[in-house]
């Protein structure tokens, strides 16, 4: 009950920094009426003014804190008004998400819901942004494939109550015409009079999908990712909160849109990587959207060519449904695959990075014919590993099957997942040549060395240092598309969705770097990105050709993509080694993360954490197991070392009890720890 007569109540609001407790303050009686759950105040905060989450609802005063006092409570200076507060199954998700990756709950609404979608942030800009109404656009005449995953997804969605089951997998290869599906079953549920959900992996593919989206469903759709200007965003917001715009398309973030009535949330590249935030609040959001679709009584459809393996897993124990597309629509077969073994073909001189004759031919043919290129570097292929030249064997740490990687300053080889180390060996342990070389560096200057050995080529490049915002890389999409250039340089940004009909050939520079991760999930992820970037190869009336740059010709993503080895066979090997390591989806990790400017400090800090959870878990026989304390995989990072302790166990709860110990004894101490649960890039 609210407080009422002469006397003041008192308000506990969560802030938005990574603080676990509850700030108190007073607040005035003229105040009181607009103060309610969800919504947000403006309060003192040290030394400024910030504004604050009302997570509980007010209280009378007489039942403070005994260990605060009245008198020094400071006021609320601002409340805001009902069109923009929280609705309450977008503010229980964040609480569960606050739980479950134990990230304190001010911070979870700090980047579910942040200020500029409360018009906190320059609020002084008056112009509004109205969604607007787009024409209607005739729904194309469906494949029988799209017609009958159309059918299927649309009765599991009606009958989701009933069976318990509210997730589908569209498996469908690139091209197969998966985003007609999306916007049928869109259509439908829309038609019902309930809200939508699309996510994409990332923002430049978002304004492209809402055009068709929107003229599709011939409804107004909200477009939702970091990157909007702030009056943008708060005007969005507020039109999703109100009712008035029942879909959403957006990144990550927009997985907390106040939709209301949520009848349907697809994911689009399901498998893919940004889905999980990789700071403050590491989440993921393929995985949240399935408990919020849960307790909303919403339906999912994650999409994908190239489904995880934890969500393959799941179809195949029957807790999702399956939908597939197994051909593309335009009939168009899918690329052929050459691999350009780099141990055996002839270099071009004046690289940094090895590149064949017979690739820069390629690329010179495909332009001279009018045709485009993607030129796939893989920019994370700096984790330099020590490849041998003569016989291409890597090193492997013995106990972890993940590959070494070379710390010159040490001059060791170390393991990031368990800590084990060893010099820098003389000879190849496999042909005993001693020919070893760090491999990895050196992809990006294959932006300036390209065009000067391939005068005509007129490049454009997409990566995420380069491209800052959504209006700058869509600039570079349009003009590619538009012709302006006859070649794609890219990162792993360019692996997605992207839709080129003139593309014929795409290139991958140095497919090793994808291998060589240190981290259990590298495999299969080097044969969803190899996928992804082939499925870009002949999607108009042309054939594709996809030419794959390799060290290690026979690796077993190679082999798939060349049609060697059936897929069912490297996943079928990929999960049998995650079954006896009780990797996901067969077990849980966590990772802990102690940062300090010292190295020493945060060893110490790790070491200490580690030996106190040992001691914790003596005895216990819950199947939770500590590995490490090692220095995490970048040591350093903006002059702060990083040492991890990686948590691992079949169930769920010994690990959430430990890393709520692990947290505990920290702060107890003084010191931050970062906590990940279900990190990925593990090693
Ligand atoms: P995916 O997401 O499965 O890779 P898209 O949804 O991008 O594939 O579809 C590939 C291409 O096929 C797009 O250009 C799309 O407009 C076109 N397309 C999809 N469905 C149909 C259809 N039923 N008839 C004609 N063209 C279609
Ligand atoms: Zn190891």
């Amino acid at each position: 009950m609210s407080p009422t007569g002469t006397t003041d109540s008192i308000l506990s609001v969560a802030v938005p920094r990574p603080l676990e407790k509850l700030f108190t303050y007073r607040v005035p009686a003229e105040l009181l009426p607009k103060i309610a759950v969800g919504g947000w105040v403006r309060v003192p905060f040290g030394r400024t003014v910030t504004h604050a989450y009302v997570v509980e609802p007010p209280k009378p005063m007489n039942e403070i804190d005994p260990g605060l006092s009245p008198s020094q409570l400071k006021d609320v200076l601002e409340a805001g008004d009902e069109l923009t507060r929280i609705p309450d199954d977008v503010l229980e998700l964040c609480r569960w998400a606050s739980r479950y990756y134990q990230t304190p709950l001010g911070e979870v609404l700090h980047c579910a819901v942040p200020a500029a979608a409360l018009g906190l942030r320059n609020k002084g800009e008056a112009r509004e942004h109205s969604i607007e109404v787009p024409g209607r656009a005739e729904p194309l005449d469906h494949t029988r494939e799209q017609a009958a995953a159309i059918a299927d997804l649309d009765a599991w969605r009606l009958e989701a109550k009933a069976t318990g089951k509210h997730v589908a997998l569209l498996h469908g290869v690139t091209g197969s015409g998966k985003t007609e599906v999306y916007l049928e079953l869109a259509r439908r549920t829309v038609a019902e009079g309930k809200g939508v959900l699309i996510l994409v992996p990332e923002i430049a593919l978002t304004p492209q999908l809402h055009d068709r989206l929107a003229r599709g469903l011939g409804e107004p759709v909200a477009l939702w990712h970091s990157a909007l200007a702030d009056g943008v965003r708060r005007d969005h917001w507020a039109a999703v909160n109100a009712g008035k715009v029942r879909v959403v398309i957006g990144a990550r973030s927009a997985l907390f849109a106040p939709i209301r009535e949520l009848g349907l949330i697809v994911i689009d590249e399901e498998h893919d990587q940004t889905y999980k935030q990789e700071d403050r609040f590491r989440y993921h959001a393929r995985d949240l959207s399935v408990v919020r679709a849960h307790r909303a009584g919403a339906f999912v459809v994650l999409g994908s060519a190239t489904p995880c393996l934890e969500t393959r897993e799941r179809v195949a124990e029957g807790r999702y449904l399956l939908a597939s597309l197994k051909e593309r629509v335009a009939g168009g077969a899918l690329p052929t695959v050459e691999i350009v073994n780099l141990g055996e073909e002839v270099w071009v001189e004046g690289t940094q990075a090895p590149i064949a004759e017979r690739t820069v031919q390629a690329i010179r043919e495909t332009i001279a014919s009018g045709q485009q290129v993607m030129v796939f570097l893989n920019r994370r292929g700096f984790a330099a590993f020590l490849v041998c030249e003569d016989c291409g064997h890597v090193e492997e740490c013995p106990h972890c099957s993940v590959s070494l990687t070379v710390h010159k300053r040490k001059r060791q080889l170390r393991c990031h997942q368990c800590g084990h180390h060893a010099p820098i060996p003389a000879a190849c342990a496999q042909c005993a040549g001693a020919k070893l070389k760090p491999t990895g560096a050196g992809t990006e200057s294959l932006e300036e060395e390209l065009p000067k050995l391939i005068p005509e080529m007129k490049a454009l490049r997409l990566d995420r240092d380069r491209i800052t915002s959504a209006a700058r890389l869509g600039q570079v999409l349009d003009d590619f598309r538009a012709g302006k250039a006859n070649t794609l340089l890219g990162t792993q940004m360019l692996v997605k969705g992207h839709d080129f009909p003139e593309v014929t050939l795409v290139v991958v520079m140095l497919a090793d770097a994808l291998f060589r991760m240190p981290d259990f999930r590298a495999g299969e992820q080097a044969l969803q990105v190899l996928t992804q970037v082939a499925g870009r190869a002949g999607r108009g009336a042309r054939a594709g050709k996809v030419l794959v740059q390799t060290y290690d010709p026979d690796h077993p993503a190679i082999q798939v993509l060349r049609g060697e080895m059936p897929e069912a066979d490297f996943l079928a090997a990929e999960r049998e080694l995650r079954q006896g390591l009780g990797y996901p989806p067969f077990g849980k990790l966590a990772r802990l993360r102690f940062e300090s400017d010292s190295a020493s400090e945060a060893q110490r800090r790790a070491e200490f954490v580690a030996e106190q959870l040992l001691r914790l878990q003596a005895g216990k026989e819950d199947g939770l197991e500590f590995l490490g304390p090692s220095e995490a995989f970048l040591e350093k990072v903006k002059n702060t070392y990083r040492w991890d302790i990686l948590l691992r166990s079949r169930q769920v709860q010994p690990l959430q009890t430990a890393v709520h110990a692990a947290r505990r004894l920290s702060h107890q101490q003084g010191w931050e720890v970062v906590v990940d649960i279900d990190p990925m890039g593990v090693g």
